[in-house]
């Protein structure tokens, strides 16, 4: 029989929200409990185990999967302590109780993940698995495009399988894509070739969507060498802009399978490949970046949309800079406030992040009206909490089942607050918005309002842009605002597009 670990570790943080997570943000799972629970996920974890299923001879063992409900602020110093023990614990086990009988081990991880006392916390988990484990076992890595491939990552990988997709809709894919080059390296004899290209650029906007964009000609490259006869894996991680660590850039890879003989002849095929990404990627990076319209625009559009009779649909507000699934705190209100203080006529529906409104609703009850000060809990350096009088629609748990995966995502105590003709819907944690879930899980269809104020740079087409009367990308402030220079970068390697002008990329370096 084939013995195949499984590993898995998932966050994306924003450098720049300045409350720290914590490890009661992580879900963890062990052992067979986690495989059951998995199993029918539409993520990688679902993807690399009906892949390993089709073999009759391997046996799947799992360590540990450690999940960030939603992303968040860097990992408090005592939190990563704590996780990182539980982590290297699993692998621990996995060593004394499997130790040789082990054939390789999948690692999923997200790739862009921070601790105030590890910048590098997968490149670390790699590394001392490795240590554990020895260097003869092939370890296959899947990470979210957003990842950072560190040194470590790299080194103690023998193949990175990137997404291929933005917005994301491959993660069951690239566990399966994973899954597949596992087998192909214990069943061919032959050596994985592994280059990397580190491109000098940090990159948003529309031209990332991979169906329509212009990355997408990258990953078009990318999937051609997958096809390819000797081609392995081959993709983009083009980093978190907000997880400001110091190997923050954008990185191509491209594993190639050869034969002993041929290795350096193969190495130089793959760079090649890498290096033809990489400059088209360059090429286009100044057309990779977001045009941003500014609040008071973006409001004065919602309401000229809204007062206009031949127009009628919903406005869709994108707030980027709020996104929760980047790293951000979730508790903006720059929008909210300022259609509040507009003479905006319609209904806006928004989402928010505010432990203490919800205690102040739940205490008030369903149907009441209540004194809240919504918004800036976590960052008030950033938003200045509003003073209103809402009236408590819902109370719920929070709990609910995300629309894009069928995984449950937990927002912690939620209501939903009317406040005069608009909206709120407010957690206690922050959760991922890149999909409408958390609005219609507690009974409010974006489409029924006037406008909408949505809190992730791109959901998938059908969510809002396909059905959006407006589309408005709003230059508000936050922690993931895709006006990068606002933020303050500190540790990432300069110089570097779009935070320093006149950044060369010499490839071959
Ligand atoms: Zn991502």
């Amino acid at each position: 029989m084939t013995r195949i670990a499984i590993f898995q570790l998932m966050q994306e943080i924003s450098s720049f929200n300045p409350s720290n997570s914590t490890i009661a943000d992580f879900t963890i799972n062990r052992g067979a409990a986690w495989i059951e629970q998995d199993r029918k996920a539409k993520h990688e974890i679902g993807g690399a185990l009906a892949q390993f299923g089709e073999h009759d001879d391997v046996i799947v063992v799992p360590t540990i999967s450690a999940r960030s409900n939603s992303s968040g602020a860097i990992l408090a110093a005592s939190s990563w302590d704590e996780l990182s023990t539980q982590l290297t614990s699993s692998i621990d086990d996995l060593a004394t109780q499997h130790g040789g009988s082990i054939a390789a081990v999948y690692f999923c991880m997200h790739g862009a993940m921070a601790a105030e006392n590890e910048m590098d916390p997968e490149g670390f988990i790699l590394e001392y698995a490795r240590s554990k484990l020895g260097s003869e076992i092939p370890f296959v890595t899947s990470m979210d495009l957003h990842g950072i491939l560190t040194e470590r990552m790299f080194e103690h990988s023998d193949v990175i399988v990137p997404y291929h997709t933005y917005p994301h809709v491959d993660q069951y894919e690239t566990g399966n894509r994973s899954a597949k080059v596992v087998m192909r390296l214990l069943r061919e004899d032959s050596t994985p070739v592994s280059v990397r290209v580190q491109v000098p650029a940090l990159v948003r906007g529309d031209e990332l969507v991979t169906e329509t964009g212009l990355f997408g000609e990258c990953l078009l490259l990318a999937k051609q060498i997958e096809d390819s006869e000797i081609g392995l894996a081959a993709g983009m991680l083009i980093g978190n802009p907000f997880t400001d660590v110091p190997e923050l850039r954008t990185n191509v890879v491209v594993t190639f399978l050869a034969e002993s003989a041929t290795e350096a002849e193969t190495e130089g095929e793959a760079i090649q490949y890498a290096t033809e990404m990489a400059e088209l990627f360059w090429v286009h990076r100044e057309r990779m970046r977001v045009k941003l319209t500014s609040i008071d625009d973006a409001v004065i559009a919602t309401i000229d949309h809204h007062a206009d009779p031949e127009t009628d649909g919903t406005v869709v507000l994108v707030d980027a800079a709020d996104a929760t699934s980047s790293g951000a705190s979730g508790d903006s209100n720059a929008i909210f406030s300022a259609i509040l203080a507009s003479d905006f006529q319609g209904r806006l529906l928004a989402p928010l992040v505010d432990a203490p409104a919800v205690q102040a609703a739940i205490e008030a009850g369903v149907g009441n009206s209540v004194t809240v000060r919504l918004g800036g809990t976590v960052d008030p350096a950033r938003f200045n909490p509003l003073e209103c009088q809402a009236k408590v629609r819902l109370i719920a748990d929070g709990d609910f089942l995300s629309e894009s995966f069928k995984l449950l995502w937990r927002g912690g105590p939620t209501v939903v607050l009317d406040v005069k003709n608009h909206t709120v819907v407010v957690s206690t944690c922050p959760v991922n918005l890149f999909d409408r879930s958390f609005f219609l899980s507690h009974g409010c269809d974006p489409f029924s309002y006037d406008a909408v104020v949505v809190k992730s740079p791109h959901c998938e087409p059908h969510m809002y842009q396909e059905r959006a009367a407006l589309y408005i990308d709003v230059d508000a402030p936050g922690s993931t605002s895709a006006n990068l220079k606002s933020l303050g970068h500190t540790q990432c390697p300069r110089p570097i597009f779009p935070l320093d002008e006149d950044v060369a990329f010499c490839p071959n370096k």
